[in-house]
């Protein structure tokens, strides 16, 4: 199979200690890098977006292990740095973006983690720099993986007050901003730098995993005919949580043309993270 996929979204840790394990387990999946390598090759994925997952203990992963695993890709993978909101945690996530310049391909804020709307002044820096070095920030936005998280901060909405003040930042609002999917697709509408994945959308095998499938899938679709284009649209499994052939199914069954499916799973990405 060509290789030509991307996939904005990834995580992985080989740790014992990931929260994301159970869906791993749930996946019938490893959940490690070999692993993952091996699926990529399997399903024409030719490169992806590693990103920090949630640990035991409520934190991500260390940056730090992030850039480690991507050098063990062969370039394959690269890293986007989560920055937690602290002081010394936006400063060490702007030095690690610093001294892995060029190979380091954005940053990631979670919303609904932290009481914090995504325009805390606490991220400026983050943006600041973000903006100066053209690196997308990508927000988690959405359904939260644990019940104690704040819904009313990882609304996609409330990322508009941050593109309204910076249009030259690029925005990816992950996992379609799920369920707040028509809300996702007026600020893409809205501003001409915002963008969304579809990542992390599903889980597979519950009751009616097939219906509501077929019902993202029209939803999505219906939300891209309200943007009026889907080249701000970019493909991502959140791996472990999406196995590839369920992912790239679902992109294929969006009802959009050949040539939009085609862009979704590959050139999208492409233009926004310079790959
Ligand atoms: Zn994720």
């Amino acid at each position: 199979m060509p290789r030509t996929i991307i996939d904005c979204h990834i995580h992985c840790s080989e740790s014992k200690d990931d929260a994301l394990l159970s869906y791993a387990i749930a996946n019938g999946l490893k959940y490690n890098l070999a692993e993952l390598f091996e699926m990529m090759a399997q399903n024409g994925v030719e490169q992806g977006l590693l990103l920090s997952p949630p640990m035991k203990n409520g934190k991500p992963l260390d940056n730090k292990q992030i850039v480690t695993m991507c050098k063990k890709s062969k370039d394959r993978l690269f890293p986007i740095i989560t920055a937690e909101p602290s002081r010394t945690k936006v400063e060490r996530s702007i030095e690690l973006a610093k001294a892995h310049k060029g190979y380091v391909k954005g940053f990631k804020i979670l919303l609904g983690y932290f009481p914090l709307y995504p325009y805390d002044r606490i991220y400026k820096k983050i943006y600041d720099y973000a903006e100066k070095e053209n690196l997308p920030v990508m927000f988690h936005t959405g359904d939260t993986a644990t019940s104690s998280g704040s819904l009313d901060h990882a609304r996609p909405l409330a990322i508009d007050v941050v593109a309204n003040e910076r249009p030259n930042l690029k925005v990816v609002v992950c996992h379609f901003g799920n369920p707040w999917l028509q809300d996702t697709g007026e600020i893409m509408y809205k501003h001409p730098n915002v963008y969304s994945d579809i990542s992390g959308m599903f889980v597979t095998g519950a009751r009616y995993s097939r219906n509501y499938i077929d019902f993202l899938s029209r939803a999505i679709s219906e939300v891209i005919y309200f943007v009026g284009k889907a080249d701000k649209i970019l493909f991502g499994t959140d791996y472990p949580i999406e196995r590839y052939p369920d992912a790239i199914d679902f992109v294929r069954s969006l009802k959009l043309d050949e040539r939009d499916i085609e862009n979704i799973l590959s050139k999208n990405a492409r233009g926004v993270f310079d790959l």
